[in-house]
């Protein structure tokens, strides 16, 4: 069924496959029955050999792992499981005979995580492995959220390093194919009249730039569009909403679609268009939040590259003044504030960490009272250079004010920003400014703030939060990083 949604509903991960390898059938059996009654997806294997190659073509969840077993002992299938990066961070529960405590004291050095004694007694039994599936749970989750997060940031760094938006969509649907493993994943741009739409882009064959398509043979995308919500069709053969199409899919060598709705100010300006051809068909959770997550970013590189453009068309620099600090070349408050609502929003909605920075010139006023201002000026123009290279390419460093800096720090915990600001704050310190009149030496004050954190629920809070450390930086002294408490 296709369905339109908001949150992702589709479980993420399939259910806990133990195996249970014994030689004794009667005790492997009581194990396996004890799991079963439990709803677990007990599987039962005689020995040794078995064990490697069921793990080998299927990892499971966990294993419990009989020590003494004719041919392959237990230790040693052990050895090989842990000795292989592949299946290493399966969890193993030795079993053994209570009268042989060497066996189990080796295997704990081989690497088991756990034991039970023989007989099993069953309530022990469960409780060990929901433990360790619990651990191995969160372990994973924990390694794919990194993984996307490491994903979605190199989309970002590679979307805010180019401007000419040919480029942008390119790398967007290159990545989300790569990650995502679709068979053809598309930027389809909705035209004005919202039965045409153009593909911008297609990870498949790059010459496609600006393929004009009719929407009245994509009810998908016009599902999307109409409801500005994210569409999953599972099975193109057997979804309802693909009924009027479905002869033109014959052959269609896909099996599922997904289509991200790209929203730009209220309105969806085009769609994430993903086709796979998946073993098993429909998307995962973790696969539909990660592709809403490029979905967004697509959505800020279409405003941006429109920016960009137009101010290629009209050749002047109109525009750009509306962005930028023109002494500086830093970006203004507006834009900032702008930058900040959005980077706001995202971070609370994908728990994401963002962090600020605010920073102020140390007793500015005498260096322009001795060298003037437009001394003062160029210094003011240099520090930001400095800043500048300090900073990563994805945080954005605007002017507050006279000599006052304000620098957003995406996907940034406050630790990482307090990383940050401190080098920021011995590169400005060291560095000889003003080489005609000087050297000057100028130094900064720092403060921190970041969400999720303490007294921090808006974009105001965030900024009264750095704004204040930054006074607090400057009462203790100057030349100081102050960080707000989480
Ligand atoms: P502190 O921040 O450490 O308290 O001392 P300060 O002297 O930097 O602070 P204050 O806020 O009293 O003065 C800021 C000075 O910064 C005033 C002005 O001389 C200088 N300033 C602000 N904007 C500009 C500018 O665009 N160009 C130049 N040349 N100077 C500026
Ligand atoms: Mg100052
Ligand atoms: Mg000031």
């Amino acid at each position: 069924m296709a369905s339109a949604q908001n949150a992702p509903s589709r479980p993420g991960s399939p259910g806990s496959r133990i195996l249970v390898v014994d030689d004794e059938p009667v005790a492997r059996q009581i194990v396996v029955d004890a799991l079963a009654e439990r709803g677990f997806a007990a599987e039962p294997v005689p020995d040794g050999p078995a064990a490697l190659e069921r793990v080998a073509s299927d990892p499971p969840a966990l294993i419990l792992l009989d020590i003494l077993m004719p041919g392959l002992s237990g230790l040693e299938v052990l050895r090989k499981l842990k000795g292989d990066p592949k299946t290493q961070s399966i969890p193993v529960i030795l079993v053994t005979a209570r009268d042989r405590p060497a066996d189990l004291v080796e295997g704990l050095e081989a690497g088991a995580d756990d034991y039970l004694a023989k007989p099993v007694d069953p309530s022990e039994l469960l409780a060990r492995v929901r433990a360790h599936l619990r651990t191995g749970d969160l372990l994973t989750q924990f390694e794919k959220d990194r993984e996307d997060m490491a994903a979605v940031l190199e989309i970002s760094r590679a979307v805010s390093s180019t401007l000419k938006s040919s480029e942008i969509f390119g790398i967007l649907v290159d990545r989300t194919a790569r990650i995502v493993q679709a068979y053809r994943c598309s930027l389809v741009l909705i035209g004005d009249t919202h039965d045409t739409a153009y593909v911008v882009a297609s990870h498949d064959d790059p010459s496609v730039r600006n393929l004009k398509i009719s929407l009245r043979k994509y009810p998908e995308i016009r599902m999307a569009v109409a409801q500005r919500q994210l569409v999953v069709v599972d099975n193109i053969q057997e979804d309802p909403l693909l009924a009027e199409v479905r002869e033109h899919l014959g052959g269609a060598p896909f099996v599922s679609i997904l289509v991200l709705p790209i929203i730009l100010r209220e309105n969806v300006v085009g769609t994430l268009l993903l086709r796979t051809s998946h073993l098993t068909p429909g998307f995962t959770e973790r696969e539909i939040r990660i592709c809403q997550l490029i979905a967004d970013i697509a959505a800020a590189a279409l405003q941006n590259a429109h920016f960009f453009e137009s101010l290629e068309l009209a050749n002047v620099n109109l525009e750009r003044l509306a962005l930028v600090d023109d002494l500086t070349g830093a970006f203004n408050r507006r834009f900032f504030f702008r930058r900040l609502e959005e980077e706001f929003h995202r971070a609370r909605r994908y728990k994401f960490p963002l962090a600020c920075i605010f920073l102020d010139i140390d007793r500015f006023k005498p260096v322009n009272d001795r060298y003037g201002h437009l001394v003062g000026d160029r210094i003011l123009r240099e520090v930001t250079e400095v800043i500048r290279g300090s900073i990563r390419r994805t945080d954005i460093l605007a002017r507050y004010g006279g000599e006052e800096f304000a620098i957003l720090l995406p996907m940034t915990s406050g630790e990482g920003a307090v990383v940050e600001g401190e080098r920021i704050r011995q590169a400005v310190r060291t560095h000889a400014f003003g080489a005609d009149v000087g050297p000057v030496q100028i130094t900064i004050s720092l403060g921190v703030s970041a969400f999720p954190g303490a007294r921090i629920s808006s974009v105001e809070d965030l900024i009264a939060r750095a704004d204040d450390a930054l006074y607090q930086a400057k009462r203790e002294g100057r030349d100081r990083l102050i960080t707000t408490p989480d």
